[in-house]
């Protein structure tokens, strides 16, 4: 086998905890985060001359040795120590910079893709061992289970079992810088957590642990999130909030029919991304 080629999910977040802040500039969090079947396509093909190629075809995404995906790579690569090169080839179908976990998505596919093709025999877990080096994501895509992510989201335990649900992604398209959404948080007292039900029975269920902390910054600041979650609530979900630090708002459907019409209702005329997923 010298080619292989993966699909590289997005994620939302059902909550996103900010616990504190550390010395080393990370934040500990609380997360529980669940990856949805909007999807990436990564083709790895092993070359017989050195070097790494990627190529992505958007304007917004690094074709070379800053994309994290050539990051990955690099890292089997000399792990390996092979005299091999490898070509990457990304479709990128995840908005970019959008608290979707596109890229931490991509790198994961790497490490596992290459740890195939390599014939590295790498365990999951020593391939999240070396993807938390790569992005704090990285790790959760490997793990491939509904988690909650601790520490800066490496520390990784399997969610109870959750019914399947649609989610309906709208990205407005406004720029958000991560830092500067935490750069700008203000820290309230965590000393008392929510509980997290230890059973999920219905998606209202999921629904009621929803909370991130992130969208005190983002909301005054880009109001249209607000208007995002209030018009799919008003079109059908069942809860709805911003993922990651944004922008993208998600909102949860029990069917996939009452998630294509809240699309078709709230896209209109706007132009913004939106996707309806399932729940993996
Ligand atoms: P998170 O939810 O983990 O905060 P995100 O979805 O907000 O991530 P990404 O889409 O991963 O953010 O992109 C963040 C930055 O990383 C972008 O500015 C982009 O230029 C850069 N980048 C590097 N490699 C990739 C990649 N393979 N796909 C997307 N972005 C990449």
């Amino acid at each position: 086998m010298n080619s292989i080629t993966l699909k590289a999910p997005a994620k939302v977040n059902y909550l996103l905890d900010v616990i504190r802040r550390r010395s080393d500039g990370y934040h500990d969090l609380r997360m529980v985060m669940q990856r949805v079947n909007l999807c990436d396509e990564i083709t790895l093909a092993l070359t017989d001359t050195p070097g790494i190629s990627v190529s992505c075809g958007k304007k917004d995404v690094p074709d070379g040795p800053e994309n994290i995906a050539w990051k990955a790579a690099r890292v089997l690569l000399d792990l390996a120590d092979s005299t091999q090169g490898i070509k990457i080839s990304i479709t990128k179908n995840i908005p970019v910079a959008a608290g979707l976990g596109g890229g931490s998505s991509d790198a994961a596919s790497v490490l596992m893709g290459m740890n195939q093709l390599l014939e590295l025999g790498l365990t999951n877990q020593r391939l999240m061992e070396i993807g938390v080096t790569l992005g704090a994501d990285v790790p959760f895509f490997i793990f491939k289970k509904t988690a909650l992510a601790e520490g800066i989201g490496e520390a990784l335990t399997v969610m109870p079992e959750m019914p399947k649900a649609w989610v309906l992604l709208v990205n407005p398209g406004v720029h958000v810088s991560t830092a500067w959404v935490y750069k700008n948080l203000t820290l309230t007292n965590r000393s008392e957590l929510a509980k997290l039900p230890t059973f999920y029975g219905s998606v209202e269920e999921i629904c009621s642990i929803f909370a991130n902390d992130l969208e005190s910054v983002t909301i005054p600041a880009f109001p249209v999130i607000a208007d995002i979650k209030n018009s799919m609530l008003r079109h059908g979900a069942l809860g709805a909030m911003m993922s990651g630090s944004g922008p993208t708002v998600f909102g949860m459907y029990q069917d996939k029919e009452t998630a294509e019409l809240a699309r078709t209702a709230i896209i209109k005329d706007t132009g913004w991304f939106a996707a309806v997923a399932e729940t993996l």
